[in-house]
């Protein structure tokens, strides 16, 4: 498509050259008008060439654009299966890694917000002026849930019914 866009606008740039030197050769008046006519639809012809060959490109973009977002949601898919929906607490919700994923890394959970936005943003605890009591926020949305105290770690085991 490129390529005979490429062919037809330089076969647009000779026919309107040989247009030109025939207007320098020719001196009667009516000619030279129909040759200048016929160089004036030349460069509509090469204006419109031009413009295919821009949207050509343009709809190249739009293409690749859009492979690479299908190629970040199939990541994020995979990504997502990972994880489980878990009630870390009442009313407090987290993903967390499935155990046979999680391997050699610390327990923690993601914010379930910024998940359902295709968003990995991990649950921290700040702590509270009130030993009895821990802030679970999230730094990319700022949902914060308060709760009794309990490491993230005795959270899970707790959803999960492995210990308590
Ligand atoms: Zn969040």
């Amino acid at each position: 498509m490129v390529g005979e866009i490429g062919a037809a606008i330089t076969s647009l740039k000779t026919a309107f050259d040989i247009a030109k030197s025939i207007n320098d050769l020719v001196k009667n008046a009516e000619v030279q008008a129909a040759v200048m006519g016929l160089q004036q639809k030349i460069l509509e012809a090469q204006s419109s060439a031009l413009s295919a060959n821009e949207r050509d490109d343009q709809l190249r973009r739009q293409i690749e654009a859009l492979s690479a977002e299908v190629t970040s949601l199939k990541n994020w898919d995979a990504e997502k299966a990972k994880y489980d929906l878990l009630e870390l607490d009442p009313g407090f919700y987290g993903f967390v890694l499935k155990d046979e994923e999680r391997g050699q890394q610390p327990y923690f959970a993601l914010c379930p917000n910024c998940f359902e936005a295709n968003k990995k943003s991990i649950l921290h605890q700040s702590p509270d002026l009130n030993v009895n009591l821990r802030t679970w926020s999230c730094a990319a949305c700022n949902s914060s849930y308060g709760i009794r105290a309990r490491n993230m770690k005795t959270l899970i085991e707790r959803a999960r019914g492995v210990s308590e």
